[in-house]
């Protein structure tokens, strides 16, 4: 039914109980007021980047070592409040045996951000390739069609038999529509559920339906 499933990683592999703010205090000494404007800007950049532009930005007449040491400790420091949701890997090593599928991560952010959390998740020990926008490869955002076509080339597969996995209409589900992709609106959380078959998590990519799921409960 499908040859490739794409999952978004924030909000649908894992979740966070940080506080932006304060990290960007202990590592800056400044409040993080005073600077999103700029930061954030540069963390959303549209192209390929690490995330050095956000600190080079805001921190300007910091020695280049500095700057390099600030993003690895703000990085490190973010990835280690990430959490995957409770059962999201078995629930991947089900799609993947059930569909015989290839499964891949596409997240938006700085590649440094980014690889931290997935480095920390231990991610590609579970799914055949994943990718950050400021990557050099794909160096581009959700929302995007273009950017799908990109993954369609580089993994050989066709609109068709693809799903797309994400927790936001705007970034992850309209643009896989737009493709020709089907795509699954999900919200996961760890609470307790009763088994969800298959069928119904089909049932709900067909019907364009969000499910609110806790990915352990998933079931042939
Ligand atoms: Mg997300």
């Amino acid at each position: 039914m499908f040859s490739t499933v794409i999952f978004d990683l924030d909000g649908t592999i894992c979740h966070h109980k940080a506080s932006y703010p304060k990290i960007f205090y202990e590592i800056f000494a400044e409040q993080f007021n005073k600077h999103s404007n700029i930061w954030l800007r540069h963390m959303m950049h549209n192209g390929e980047h690490s995330g050095i532009e956000a600190v080079h930005a805001c921190f300007p007449n910091m020695s280049p070592s500095h700057q390099q040491q600030a993003l690895k400790t703000f990085t490190d420091r973010w990835a280690a409040c990430q959490t995957p949701y409770a059962g999201v890997f078995d629930a991947i090593v089900l799609l993947r045996s059930h569909y015989n599928c290839q499964i891949g991560v596409m997240t938006n952010g700085p590649s440094q951000f980014q690889w931290a959390v997935m480095n920390k998740l231990r991610v590609l020990d579970h799914v055949d390739f994943a990718y950050a926008s400021g990557d050099a490869f794909p160096a581009e955002c959700k929302p995007s069609v273009a950017l799908l076509r990109k993954l369609e080339v580089r993994h050989n597969f066709s609109p068709e038999t693809a799903l797309f996995i994400g927790d936001n209409p705007q970034k992850d589900i309209l643009p896989a529509r737009e493709a020709g992709w089907q795509a699954l609106h999900v919200s996961p959380h760890d609470k307790a559920a009763d088994p969800l078959p298959l069928s119904t998590f089909q049932d709900a990519i067909a019907s364009h339906a969000k499910l609110e799921l806790n990915w352990s409960s998933l079931t042939l």
